[in-house]
Protein backbone atom coordinates (compact mmCIF):
# COMPACT_ATOMS: atom_id res chain seq x y z
CA UNK A 1 0.00 0.00 0.00
CA UNK A 2 1.12 3.41 -0.52
CA UNK A 3 2.08 5.94 1.58
CA UNK A 4 -0.62 8.93 1.85
CA UNK A 5 0.57 12.02 1.73
CA UNK A 6 -1.76 14.64 3.30
CA UNK A 7 -2.16 18.40 2.18
CA UNK A 8 -3.95 21.55 3.38
CA UNK A 9 -7.39 21.56 1.99
CA UNK A 10 -7.24 18.12 0.97
CA UNK A 11 -10.60 15.85 1.46
CA UNK A 12 -11.80 12.51 2.40
CA UNK A 13 -15.65 11.84 1.74
CA UNK A 14 -15.62 9.89 5.83
CA UNK A 15 -14.00 9.75 8.98
CA UNK A 16 -13.19 6.46 8.12
CA UNK A 17 -10.65 7.31 5.50
CA UNK A 18 -9.01 9.72 7.07
CA UNK A 19 -8.69 7.51 9.83
CA UNK A 20 -7.63 4.90 7.54
CA UNK A 21 -4.84 7.81 5.64
CA UNK A 22 -3.82 8.29 9.29
CA UNK A 23 -3.03 4.68 10.00
CA UNK A 24 -1.53 3.86 6.89
CA UNK A 25 0.71 6.81 7.48
CA UNK A 26 2.00 5.33 10.94
CA UNK A 27 2.50 2.09 9.31
CA UNK A 28 4.72 2.89 6.90
CA UNK A 29 6.23 5.58 8.68
CA UNK A 30 6.78 3.62 11.82
CA UNK A 31 5.89 6.41 13.72
CA UNK A 32 3.61 6.28 17.12
CA UNK A 33 0.48 8.56 15.32
CA UNK A 34 -2.20 8.42 17.56
CA UNK A 35 -5.73 9.76 16.69
CA UNK A 36 -6.12 12.53 19.59
CA UNK A 37 -10.18 14.12 18.31
CA UNK A 38 -12.41 12.47 16.88
CA UNK A 39 -15.55 13.78 17.02
CA UNK A 40 -18.21 15.22 15.00
CA UNK A 41 -16.66 18.01 13.53
CA UNK A 42 -13.44 17.46 14.17
CA UNK A 43 -10.42 15.11 13.59
CA UNK A 44 -7.00 15.05 14.70
CA UNK A 45 -3.89 13.36 14.83
CA UNK A 46 -0.33 13.73 16.53
CA UNK A 47 3.02 12.21 16.46
CA UNK A 48 3.52 10.59 19.95
CA UNK A 49 7.05 10.50 19.19
CA UNK A 50 9.70 12.42 21.45
CA UNK A 51 12.88 14.34 20.00
CA UNK A 52 15.66 14.71 21.77
CA UNK A 53 15.09 16.56 24.81
CA UNK A 54 11.55 14.75 25.78
CA UNK A 55 9.61 17.38 23.30
CA UNK A 56 7.02 16.02 21.74
CA UNK A 57 7.43 15.80 17.86
CA UNK A 58 5.61 18.53 16.20
CA UNK A 59 3.58 15.72 13.42
CA UNK A 60 0.40 16.38 13.37
CA UNK A 61 -2.64 16.90 11.32
CA UNK A 62 -6.39 17.79 11.43
CA UNK A 63 -9.99 18.01 9.24
CA UNK A 64 -12.63 19.57 10.22
CA UNK A 65 -16.16 19.36 8.67
CA UNK A 66 -17.15 20.74 5.87
CA UNK A 67 -20.26 22.56 6.40
CA UNK A 68 -23.79 20.49 5.00
CA UNK A 69 -21.64 17.64 3.83
CA UNK A 70 -19.55 14.31 5.54
CA UNK A 71 -16.82 15.33 4.01
CA UNK A 72 -13.94 16.67 6.35
CA UNK A 73 -11.41 18.89 4.61
CA UNK A 74 -7.49 18.89 6.04
CA UNK A 75 -7.03 22.12 8.25
CA UNK A 76 -3.40 21.83 9.70
CA UNK A 77 -0.87 19.56 8.53
CA UNK A 78 2.86 19.80 10.39
CA UNK A 79 4.26 17.04 7.78
CA UNK A 80 7.67 16.57 9.95
CA UNK A 81 8.79 13.98 12.05
CA UNK A 82 11.23 15.08 14.75
CA UNK A 83 10.44 12.25 16.70
CA UNK A 84 14.13 9.68 16.83
CA UNK A 85 14.01 5.81 17.47
CA UNK A 86 12.87 4.76 20.66
CA UNK A 87 16.57 3.48 20.45
CA UNK A 88 17.84 6.89 20.98
CA UNK A 89 20.84 6.24 18.94
CA UNK A 90 23.25 9.27 17.96
CA UNK A 91 23.43 7.37 14.19
CA UNK A 92 19.16 7.65 14.54
CA UNK A 93 18.78 11.01 13.69
CA UNK A 94 17.97 10.81 9.80
CA UNK A 95 14.75 9.50 8.89
CA UNK A 96 15.61 6.64 6.88
CA UNK A 97 17.99 4.55 9.24
CA UNK A 98 15.92 1.08 9.60
CA UNK A 99 17.72 -0.13 11.97
CA UNK A 100 16.28 2.87 14.46
CA UNK A 101 13.12 1.82 13.70
CA UNK A 102 10.96 -0.31 16.41
CA UNK A 103 9.29 -2.88 15.75
CA UNK A 104 5.60 -2.23 14.14
CA UNK A 105 3.19 -3.45 16.32
CA UNK A 106 4.09 -1.01 18.77
CA UNK A 107 3.35 1.89 16.69
CA UNK A 108 -0.37 0.79 15.68
CA UNK A 109 -2.30 2.97 18.36
CA UNK A 110 -4.91 4.41 16.66
ZN1 LIG B 1 6.97 11.90 14.78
Amino acid sequence: MEDPQFKIGMLFSTPEVFKAAVKQHAIKQQRPVKLVKNDKRRLRAKCMGVMGDNKHCPWEVSAAKVMAESTYQVRTYKSKHKCGSRMKHDQCEGESNDNCRGPLESHLIL
